[in-house]
């Protein structure tokens, strides 16, 4: 791909960024005329307070709430909130929360919609799907983009796929840097993680265009300045807005270039081995980065740059060695698990884990080439 010849697709999306406009969710909603909304989050956002916040902003608007959303959207919990959204006539879901709740919003809006044109629901929005509004208190990137990702929980193991739908893509998106003020250190660190990884990805992606690029870039050099501060000291609301401008960047770019190894395999060790979404990425982040240098090398290199590496008398691989290095030193200082093993995968399960990640697509999308469930299984066991 070069400069003069590039495509990509972005989505109709308004994009509020501001501390305290939670607060202030009624009177943005009102443009898009909503009145049936329905929220999804995770209990500790009721703990935190910000359930109470939006049913005083939204009022009779909000018609139904589903707060104990699980990590990595669960088939079984999907079907219990559809069938409340379906009772509640609802004509928008809001997401408050990291990926799962946003992605547990999309899925619903995925389900009532396809289910309307089948005529078994009422016709929402003329059959479009309902919008999704999403309030990100992590820094996982879902609000930007048009997946999500579900897990078949009957199968053995349970197995995580993902669907994508561009009507999908969160309408509105609310960033609130006050929500993360509370964001554990430990979440903190890894979600950061995963925009970190976002990043990188997007910058060797087969898809990759200038403006993923240049967001990219400008998203590590974020994410890289303000994560060790927020982590140090989560209450500084002015490293807490630089760290979610940071993953913002990182959302966009995941929402606009295809993912590569590093995410699929992620989504496997998540739905397959348990392991949370962001550990997974801190773990597997220095590992993969070191597979890919020699065919990725020279297209890191501006983010190599951007965390403070001066890559002037190296070569691009030995540079990526380095920034490598610097990541995996980065999550240790956070205390973040660093192998596998660590994070409760068996070691007997890693041929099985390299199965399923190279049936996973991103594989087949990843800058240098992987031949075979081996080479997969080689990286886990060094990552193990
Ligand atoms: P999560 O949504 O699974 O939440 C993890 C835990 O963090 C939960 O217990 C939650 O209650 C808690 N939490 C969230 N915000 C908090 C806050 N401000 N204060 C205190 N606790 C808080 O975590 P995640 O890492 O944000 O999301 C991971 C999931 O999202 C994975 O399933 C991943 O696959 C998915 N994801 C999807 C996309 C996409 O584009 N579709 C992008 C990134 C991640």
């Amino acid at each position: 791909m070069t400069m003069n010849s590039f495509q990509y697709v972005s989505y109709a999306q308004e994009v509020v960024f501001e501390p305290g406009a939670l607060a202030q969710i009624g009177t943005i909603v009102e443009r898009y005329g909503l009145q049936r909304l329905m929220l999804c989050t995770s209990r500790s956002q009721r703990a935190a307070g910000c359930v109470t916040l939006i049913e005083t902003a939204l009022g009779d608007r909000l018609a139904a709430v589903y707060d104990s959303v699980s990590p990595h959207v669960l088939d079984i919990q999907v079907e219990e909130a559809a069938a409340l959204a379906e009772k509640s006539q609802i004509d928008g879901v809001i997401g408050l929360g990291g990926g799962s709740p946003i992605g547990m919003a999309k899925a619903l809006a995925y389900r009532l919609g396809r289910q309307s044109a089948d005529g078994t629901a009422p016709s929402v929005d003329g059959g479009r799907l309902i919008p999704v509004v999403a309030v990100p208190t992590t820094y996982a990137g879902s609000e930007m983009t048009a997946v999500f990702g579900i897990t078949h929980t009957r199968e053995d193991p349970p197995r995580k796929v993902t669907v994508k739908d561009p009507s999908i893509a969160p309408r509105l998106v609310i960033y609130d840097p006050e929500l993360t003020l509370d964001l554990p250190p430990e979440m903190t660190a890894s979600t950061g993680f995963n925009a970190l990884a976002h990043c990188f990805e997007a910058l060797y992606s087969v898809t990759r265009h200038p403006v993923s690029s240049s967001v990219a870039v400008t998203g590590v050099r974020h994410i890289v300045h303000a994560l060790p501060h927020c982590y140090a000291d989560g209450s500084d609301l002015d490293t807490r807005s630089e760290m979610l401008l940071g993953a913002h960047l990182a959302g966009l770019s995941l929402a606009s270039a295809k993912m590569a190894m590093h995410h699929g395999l992620c989504h496997v060790l998540g739905g397959s081995a348990g392991v949370p979404h962001g550990i997974a990425n801190a773990i597997m982040l220095p590992h993969v980065l070191r597979f890919n240098a020699p065919a990725a090398g020279e297209l890191l290199l501006p983010a190599v740059e951007a965390m403070g590496i001066t890559t002037g008398e190296h070569d691009a691989a030995a540079a990526v060695e380095d920034a490598a290095r610097q990541l995996d030193e980065l999550a240790r200082q956070m205390n973040l698990p660093r192998r596998l093993r660590d994070a409760g995968v068996k070691e007997r399960d890693l041929p099985n884990l390299a199965r399923l990640g190279f049936e996973n697509r991103t594989v087949h999308d990843n800058p240098r080439p992987v031949e075979d469930a081996a080479v997969i299984e080689q990286i886990l066991r060094e990552a193990w």
